[in-house]
């Protein structure tokens, strides 16, 4: 989904050197009380974070979106998860956030699918992108508030790329593309590689990088907009510079600088992004000068580390490979997954195992039951949140969102709210202190209820139902609805086939 970079040799070699990611961070005694301490890969160093509104409440975030071309894997939305709990823990600190995901509907990939398939564009990646949502929910991902499609954005992407012309960064090669050069940016005194040392002398002109980009003054230069070639078929659209396509980068520049402003506090993605993808994105939106003076593109870059599955980098040649939908229809909920992708913190590798996901299940059963017995206790009763988890947990999350320490506090508290229940020294109001301060916290982690575990007995009985709807033995199947309902169950059929819930 998020596609690795184009341009591979050079580049991917500087990418690949990039590795500073200290272990311990130190944080100052003085800076403890200060909120929220964040890594910020633009200067390498652990910060306070500071929202750009002068008010200090609210907050711009764009993270990369899905590429619409397949239906996502499990790298992929530990990409998002992370998103999505830097959101909520933003919320959570009392910050307004203003979240913004784009949606990649124009690029290599998708445009091979368009032509394999013979849909248009529209059919194709709407398809993805509403799998893509779906799989969102399961994972209770909060909704961006904006949710930018490439393909609707193809007149502020022309406008953007005249910017650049016309304040000479850009330049139109024979074939009819526009390309960015880092050569002029530099010399202008913009700064190319703020988010790692680049060795701009292995940039310049010399190796050629892939033969369809022949046509570019130097190796590093990076398409912004593609000349029509007849692979793409009918996905083209008019431009001052003829027919053709956006590039890749130029999509996140465009859409971020249009719902967030040219400067705003937070972007996001996955490592992989870094160069060139957000190295690219920089010098298209510095380029085009329309920051207040002083101020960045973005304030603060935070990059999530890649996924192992079973201890070795993803792949379907070796088996590993898995879809959030691969996962979900083996039985286990979207809640052990996003468990599980929230259980190492965000800039450390995760090795995604299918052992690890049914540890997540037990960890999650514990949690839930001391939930349920504080129900129990707690009857109508309501009360503030308990402040103790809350403390200890928010103290964890503003040390660069750590999460090994965060759950901590949980288990911490779980296994004293269990021994106070079993001594029987709970009062009504305790426990729904207890519980006031679990939402508090679940609106971070974002776990949500378990869904209702529905016995073999009664699937089976579900299934006989359909089997008989399907023979037109319609008898048979209202039978079996009336046992389901005797014994407290009801039969839905959805769209995606029928659905057992408790009547
Ligand atoms: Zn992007």
């Amino acid at each position: 989904m998020l596609p690795l970079p184009r341009q591979l040799s050079t580049q991917a070699r500087l990418a690949f050197a990039w590795r500073p990611r200290p272990r311990a961070v130190i944080v100052p005694w003085f800076l403890k009380t200060m909120g929220l301490q964040i890594f910020n890969t633009r200067t390498r160093r652990v910060e306070p974070f500071k929202p750009l509104d002068p008010s200090g409440r609210r907050v711009g975030m764009y993270c990369c979106g899905p590429t619409v071309y397949d239906y996502g894997h499990i790298g992929n939305f530990r990409t998002f998860v992370f998103a999505d709990l830097v959101r909520r823990y933003l919320e959570f600190r009392g910050y307004e956030v203003r979240h913004v995901m784009n949606i990649t509907d124009v690029e290599d990939k998708i445009i091979r699918g368009v032509r394999e398939t013979g849909l248009s564009l529209q059919e194709y990646t709407s398809r993805y992108e509403k799998a893509f949502w779906e799989d969102a929910a399961a994972l209770h991902l909060l909704t961006p508030h904006c949710r930018p499609r490439a393909a609707e954005h193809i007149g502020e992407i022309i406008k953007l790329v005249q910017r650049l012309m016309e304040r000479g960064f850009a330049y139109k090669a024979p074939d009819g593309s526009v390309y960015f050069s880092i050569e002029r940016y530099c010399r202008a005194g913009h700064r190319y590689g703020q988010l790692l040392n680049l060795d701009l002398d292995q940039l310049r002109p010399g190796a050629r990088v892939s033969s369809d980009e022949y046509a570019k003054d130097a190796a590093a230069d990076f398409a912004l907009w593609k000349a029509r070639s007849p692979e793409d078929g009918e996905v083209y659209w008019e431009s001052p510079w003829g027919e053709g396509r956006p590039g890749w980068h130029i999509e996140c520049s465009a859409m971020s600088m249009k719902y967030l402003g040219p400067s705003f506090d937070l972007h996001l993605g996955g490592e992989d992004l870094i160069f060139p993808h957000h190295e690219d994105e920089i010098a298209q939106s510095e380029g085009a000068e329309l920051q207040p003076s002083g101020r960045p593109f973005v304030n603060y870059w935070l990059h999530g580390a890649h996924l192992l599955v079973e201890g070795r980098k993803m792949s379907k040649s070796l088996g590993n490979f898995f879809t959030l939908r691969d996962l979900l229809a083996q039985g286990f909920a979207g809640r052990e997954i996003r468990f599980l992708l929230l259980s190492a913190h965000y800039r450390d590798p995760l090795n995604f195992t299918l052992q690890g996901l049914r540890a997540a299940r037990g960890a999650l059963e514990r949690l839930d039951d001391c939930l349920q017995s504080l129900r129990e206790i707690a009857g109508d009763a309501e009360a503030e949140p308990q402040p103790e988890p809350l403390d200890r947990f928010t103290a964890a999350m503003d040390e660069n969102l750590n999460v090994s320490a965060g759950w901590a506090a949980v288990f911490d508290w779980v296994r004293e709210q269990n021994r106070a229940i079993r001594e029987g020294r709970l009062t009504p109001n305790q426990a729904a202190a207890a519980l006031a301060a679990w939402r508090r916290l679940d609106s971070v982690w974002g776990l949500g209820e378990p869904e209702e575990k529905v016995p073999e007995e009664i699937l089976a009985l579900a299934r006989e139902r359909q089997e008989a709807r399907k023979a037109r033995d319609f008898q048979r199947a209202d039978a079996i609805r009336e046992e389901l309902l005797r014994r407290g169950w009801r039969v839905e059929d959805t769209p995606k086939g029928p659905r057992v819930k408790r009547n």
